[in-house]
């Protein structure tokens, strides 16, 4: 009997919240944090450094490039991808897998190349798609952070291009004109997701 196989997680509950840059994914996915703590935010690793203010563990997994190369050898990521041409970024695959068995509803808060390779292993989670109300807006958000020099920015708009033009293929897209209201939209569907 120890050699039973384990049963395979349902994914069913599990939700992931793409978007171009700066449209507020993090401020979205920092508000369910603090309002729904029954849902598990997933905290991804990268090999970027930490900015101000971020704490490892908590608002993502810092580590070098020799660790992450480990932890895809290893299969220890869900999905990773290398986001704007430089850093990579990647889901851990355990804290979800083990939430998942305990009936939680789990958010990824992920690029849009992470979020199609998640929908490839599990065709039933649920893809939403944040919108800025304009392009106008977008930038100026971009701009009103202040965490990117101009070529960054530059980069990351021209992506940002790309990733508009290919939400057709979600299955939800959200406008994240009002922090409280996008939350709640997609909080409404982690609950229609989960069973
Ligand atoms: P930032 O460097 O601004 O924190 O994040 C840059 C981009 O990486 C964002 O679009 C963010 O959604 C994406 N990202 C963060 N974590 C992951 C992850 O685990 N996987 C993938 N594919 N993208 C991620």
């Amino acid at each position: 009997r120890a050699c039973e196989p384990k049963p395979r997680p349902d994914l069913s509950n599990l939700v992931v919240l793409a978007g171009p840059t700066a449209v507020g994914k993090g401020t979205v996915a920092a508000y369910i944090r603090e309002n729904h703590p029954d849902v598990l935010l997933s905290v991804s690793a990268t090999t970027r450094a930490p900015r101000e203010g971020e704490v490892d563990g908590q608002h993502y997994y810092f580590v070098d490039d020799a660790e992450f190369d480990r932890m895809i050898a290893q299969r220890e990521l869900l999905e990773w991808a290398t986001v704007h041409g430089v850093h990579r970024y990647g889901t851990p695959r355990g804290p979800i897998e083990r939430a998942l068995a305990d009936g939680r509803s789990v958010l990824l808060e992920i690029d849009m190349q992470g979020a199609f390779q998640v929908r490839a292993s599990d065709p039933s989670a649920t893809l939403v798609f944040l919108l800025p109300p304009s392009w106008d807006e977008l930038v100026n958000r971009l701009v009103g952070r202040g965490t990117e020099d101009e070529a960054e920015r530059t980069r990351r708009l021209r992506t940002a291009k790309d990733e508009l033009a290919a939400q057709g293929e979600f299955d939800f897209r959200v406008v994240n004109e009002d922090v409280a209201e996008a939350a709640r939209q997609v909080v409404e569907l982690l609950q229609a997701s989960a069973r």
